[in-house]
């Protein structure tokens, strides 16, 4: 009786099962919100791959771990490019999470109250719901990205999107109701068909067995978007809670950070320093590269650069540049494999970012208020692009082949010209913005809060 008694007075702790996706501009979102979560209450367990595994430092000696087993070879991550790859772990994680997730119940009986997935990581959802689990999409792209994939089947079948099988033609026109883009600036990828594409979105956005939808965003950025898909599209409650790596920072590389990069910085004037980086996924030919470079030398800008290994088509660093390549970073760069982007991205000397637009290193850059130079390679990058220089007007798109006077150009923008001021000003007063979205009385701070009130009252 005594020990009947005692279940009976000691509260459960709520615990939430949280699945990212296993690439790193997708695992940083989820360890920011699991953070933002501990520290309202809720003990974590963060289920993942052997792909891209995270390795928790001290950080987060709360939080349990677990490995959904799966047994796709190593390299199909890199061998078929991110569409397909997620197309294939959502196929093979099926049966697993599911046995997985019985584990957990097992274990952890009542404590779990919810499982929150990543968008592209849907078995999830199909496993929770079997158990009658409570689950959350979460959207670590962006509100206007999650409206396009949720219209995504129906222009299809309408034909609406044919324009985007178009090589050229029709790609610089607007699409119809979703100015300011065009086709061109559609998610999708130049990897996969668009039927691929189609099955991906079909099923990341099918929210009918989810309970709610957290998105990394905040509605002074998005504002329209977030409206029509609470409105329109969506019967179940929508989250702005961020830029969440304001809210909640921790360390979530999965690369050894450079630091020697912020030394360097130390030395630089203010606003002087372009920072380039092109994320954790992207690619860039030998001769863009070069480009790039030579467009950059000609600007008479500094430079700091991440050139990731492997990121150069066909080479394992830079060993395939040119000697011309390091005589020009000699002069006026720094070079680095990977640096620690928020600290740079926060360092007075950093004037603006050469970007591929990942909506990670897009709110990065925004929530310190540095401007951008886009370039972006797929699905939502584009759409990113799109509203820095359209909307939010604190960007300039590069497009088309990379040719030396058009990055110079560019560069010189944004660096020297008045424009690249007047978007500096506007980079700033967004930061301000953002800054308040996430603190107490803010449009993220209080959507988070309304978030943790519902989770902490969902019923099994
Ligand atoms: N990043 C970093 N150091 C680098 C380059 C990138 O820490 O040298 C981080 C960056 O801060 C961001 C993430 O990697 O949080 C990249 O995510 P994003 O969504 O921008 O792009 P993706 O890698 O998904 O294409």
């Amino acid at each position: 009786l005594e020990k009947v008694l005692e279940m009976e007075e000691k509260p459960t702790r709520r615990r939430v099962v949280l699945v990212p996706v296993p690439a790193q501009g997708h695992i940083t979102p989820m360890m920011q919100l699991a953070k933002a979560l501990h520290s309202k209450g809720f003990s974590i367990t963060v289920a993942q791959t052997k792909f891209n595994y995270f390795i928790p430092s001290d950080d987060f000696s709360d939080f349990q771990f677990v490995t959904i087993p799966e047994s796709l070879p190593e390299s199909d991550f890199d061998d078929l490019r991110p569409i397909l790859f997620l197309l294939k772990l959502n196929k093979e994680c099926q049966m697993s999470f599911k046995d997985c997730l019985g584990h957990l119940l097992v274990q952890q009986g009542n404590e779990i109250s919810c499982v929150i997935y990543d968008e592209f990581m849907y078995f999830a959802g199909d496993a929770a719901k079997e158990f009658k689990l409570p689950n959350v999409i979460f959207s670590t792209t962006n509100a206007t990205t999650f409206v396009c994939r949720s219209v995504f089947e129906k222009l299809y079948a309408n034909n609406v999107l044919a324009p985007l099988k178009d090589s050229k033609g029709q790609q610089d026109e607007l699409v119809p109701e979703f100015h300011p883009l065009r086709y061109k600036d559609f998610p999708v990828s130049c990897w996969a068909t668009l039927e691929s594409i189609l099955e991906l979105y079909r099923n990341t956005v099918d929210e009918r067995a989810a309970s709610a939808v957290i998105i990394n965003t905040a509605s002074c950025l998005e504002s329209s978007s977030l409206s029509w898909l609470q409105q329109e599209r969506l019967v179940i409650p929508v989250y702005p809670i961020g830029p969440l790596h304001i809210v909640a920072s921790a360390p979530t590389s999965l690369l050894e950070e450079n630091k020697s990069c912020i030394e360097w910085l130390n030395k630089q004037k203010v606003n002087s320093v372009i920072y380039i980086s092109l994320g954790s996924l992207a690619l860039m030919e030998v001769n863009e590269v070069m480009q790039t470079a030579s467009g950059l030398d000609s600007s008479n800008q500094h430079f700091l650069w991440v050139i990731r290994p492997g990121s150069i088509c066909d080479s394992e660093w830079i060993e395939c540049l040119h000697e011309e390549f390091l005589k020009m970073v000699s002069r006026r760069g720094y070079i680095v494999k990977w640096a620690p982007q928020k600290e740079v991205l926060a360092h007075p000397a950093v004037g603006a970012f050469w970007s591929h637009c990942g909506w990670n290193s897009t709110l990065e850059s925004l929530g310190e208020g540095v401007p951008m130079i886009c370039r972006p390679f797929s699905t939502d990058q584009k759409v990113n692009a799109r509203y820095l220089e359209c909307v939010w007007k604190v960007g300039i798109q590069v497009e088309g082949e990379l040719n030396i006077g058009g990055v110079e150009k560019a560069v010189k923008r944004l660096m020297v010209d008045e424009e690249g001021e007047e978007m500096r000003e506007r980079a700033f007063s967004l930061k301000e913005k953002l800054i308040a979205s996430v603190t107490s009385g803010g449009s993220s701070h209080k959507s988070l809060e309304e978030f943790v009130h519902f989770l902490r009252t969902l019923k099994r």
